[in-house]
C-alpha cells in the first residue's frame, strides 16, 4: 500500500517571514495520515527543518549537485541539503530543464547523488504542449524515464512526479483521462524495468495547477499517489485543502 504523498515547491519564494506558513500547517494537521514534504529555497531548509521537527511534516531540496563535493561554486552536493535536514531532494524539474539545460543524463547522476546520500529522489518528467499537440506525450515522458531514473531506485528512494509544462503556473490541467493515461504508463514502464515489487511500490505524483478545488477530482484517478504543488503551496490555508484531499 503506498502512502499518499503532498509536496509543496517554494522555487526561488520565500525568506524567513514565510516560515510561519510551516507553524501553520503543523498545528492544521498535527498528526498528518498522509507524507507532507516542502521544499523550500535552499536558504531556509534548515531552519525550516527546525521548525516542523516532531511534526509529520518533512522538509526538502528543489535540486542538487551530482558530486559530494568540489569547485562547483554556487551549487549544493545532496550531503549538504541532507546535513541541513532535508529527507528528499526534486531533480529535473522542467525549470531546471529550460533555465539550467539540464538533461536526462545530468538528472540521473543527481537522482543517483541523492539516492546515495540517503536522500528521496523526487524526479520530474513532462511534455510540453508543443509534444502533447503532436501526439509524442508518452514516447517524450518514456524516454525522460529511461533516462533519468538511476538503476538503484526502490519504493523508498524514488518517487516520479508527472508535470506537463504546460500545466506548470497556467491554470490549465489536463483531463482526469490524459492523467490515468500517463500515471498507467508510468506504472507500467516501472514494472517492467524495476519488477513489479519496486515498481508497484514508487509513489506517482500529479503536478501541474494543483488547487484545493480541482485536488480530490484527480487524487481519484488510478496511479496517482499525490500531488506535487508549486504555487498553491506557497500559503498554509491553500496547501491544507490540498493535504486534506489526500486524507
Ligand atoms: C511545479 O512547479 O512543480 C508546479 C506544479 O507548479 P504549479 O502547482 O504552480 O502549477
Amino acid at each position: 500500500m503506498r502512502r499518499r504523498l503532498a509536496a509543496g515547491n517554494w522555487k526561488m519564494n520565500g525568506t524567513g517571514a514565510a516560515l510561519s506558513e510551516l507553524d501553520t500547517l503543523t498545528a492544521t494537521h498535527p498528526s498528518p495520515t498522509v507524507d507532507i514534504l516542502i521544499c523550500p529555497p535552499a536558504t531556509l531548509i534548515h531552519q525550516a527543518a527546525q521548525a516542523v521537527q516532531g511534526s509529520g511534516v518533512a522538509i526538502g531540496g528543489q535540486d542538487c549537485h551530482a558530486e559530494v563535493s568540489g569547485a562547483h561554486t554556487g551549487d549544493l552536493s545532496a550531503e549538504m541539503l541532507k546535513d541541513a535536514g532535508a529527507t528528499s531532494v526534486i531533480v529535473g524539474h522542467s525549470e531546471r530543464r529550460e533555465d539550467h539545460g539540464e538533461k536526462d543524463d545530468d538528472i540521473r547522476a543527481k537522482a543517483r547523488a541523492a539516492m546515495n546520500a540517503g536522500l528521496t529522489a523526487i524526479i520530474c518528467v513532462g511534455e510540453s504542449l508543443e509534444q502533447r499537440e503532436a501526439a509524442n506525450t508518452l514516447d517524450i515522458i518514456g524516454g525522460q524515464l529511461s533516462g533519468s531514473i538511476p538503476d538503484l531506485a526502490t519504493g523508498e528512494n524514488l518517487v516520479v512526479a508527472y508535470e506537463p509544462i504546460w500545466a506548470i503556473g497556467t491554470g490549465k490541467v489536463p483531463t482526469l483521462e490524459e492523467i490515468g493515461e500517463v500515471h498507467d504508463f508510468i506504472r507500467a514502464r516501472l514494472d517492467r524495468r524495476f519488477g513489479e515489487g519496486v515498481g508497484r511500490s514508487v509513489r506517482l505524483l500529479y503536478g501541474g495547477s494543483v488547487k484545493p478545488d480541482n485536488a480530490a477530482e484527480i487524487f481519484g484517478v488510478s496511479n496517482v499517489d499525490g500531488a506535487l504543488v508549486g504555487g498553491a503551496s506557497l500559503k498554509a490555508r491553500d496547501f491544507s485543502g490540498i493535504i486534506s484531499a489526500l486524507e
